[in-house]
């Protein structure tokens, strides 16, 4: 999970380009479209993408199937498109906080809401978290929904951590909520760690991460390759770690943020320092 900037293309333009041009095969079926669409967009930008403020438009199934074709096949008039998947491949999941993305993710759905099928502020970076969604949007309870990362400031607060239970070389591992239950948007967050986050491989990423530190401390921790005396001093280099985590992977919600931020729980923070600290250990060596 990841907030990320709203995208600065000039969607009504392109839409307005895309109905004018003569070469596509859904000329000129699009061009009574384009007063209404280009409401739709204002009006989706106005209530920050919010499944049930956002006017849905009714349109016909061949215009909806163009606009889905010129998404899944973009042309020139689109090229926004092919790039926002390029440019973003590389960086943290919005959606899961996985450390890739790859491919476009469709807040509202292209099924349920055509005219938004091309529309960049729709379009959010994610990776194979993506397809396990599917067409996800709503819980059955009052406020749970997926979080839009363009425009839900909350995904830049820390949301999750890991939590470690029965410490040792196999422990359990599963995710849990920072948040209280008094956080305004507690209902979404949930619903979206939940439907989202728990159904990524996040808690497989997580062992395999405690699997390092146990077998070698400085691959997951590069201070952690000396002896450490005390828990406190434990405490405050992964503390330095989740900070500078944070901000290479510019926000809280990424994987590696959420594992280091599991470490820094007391009970943890004992083990750790417990086995830091055991006599005659050697630097680096197993933690057990
Ligand atoms: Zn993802």
């Amino acid at each position: 999970m990841n907030k990320v900037q709203l995208p600065a293309y000039d969607d009504s333009a392109a839409f307005d380009n895309l109905s004018k041009n003569q070469r596509l095969g859904s000329y000129p079926q699009l061009q009574p479209l384009v007063a209404s669409v280009q409401a739709g967009y204002a009006q989706y930008v106005a209530v920050n993408g919010s499944p049930t403020l956002v006017q849905n438009q009714a349109i016909s199934a061949t215009a909806a199937a163009f606009l889905k074709g010129h998404y899944a096949s973009p042309p020139a008039d689109l090229a926004h498109i092919t790039k926002m998947r390029d440019s973003t491949e590389h960086l943290v999941c919005p959606m899961c906080g996985s450390m890739h993305s790859g491919t476009l993710d469709h807040y509202l759905p292209k099924n349920g809401f055509p005219i938004f099928s091309v529309f960049s502020k729709n379009l959010v970076p994610a990776c194979k978290c993506n397809s396990k969604r599917s067409e996800t949007l709503l819980g059955v309870n009052p406020g749970e929904r997926v979080l839009h990362p363009y425009f839900d400031d909350c995904l830049g607060e820390r949301l999750v951590s890991a939590r470690f239970e029965d410490l040792g070389e196999v422990p359990r591992v599963s995710l849990v909520l920072l948040i209280p239950n008094t956080h305004p948007l507690h209902s979404a967050i949930a619903f979206h760690v939940r439907s989202i986050v728990q159904k990524s491989a996040v808690v497989r990423y997580l062992a395999d991460r405690w699997s390092s530190l146990f077998r070698k401390p400085s691959l997951v921790v590069r201070a952690f390759a000396e002896n450490i005396a005390t828990q406190a001093e434990v405490q405050t280099l992964l503390e330095a770690e989740r900070d500078s985590l944070d901000d290479l992977y510019k926000g809280k919600n990424n994987w590696n943020s959420i594992f280091v931020s599991g470490l820094l729980d007391p009970i943890v923070l004992a083990w750790l320092a417990g086995r830091f600290s055991m006599p005659g250990r050697t630097p680096d060596g197993p933690l057990g």
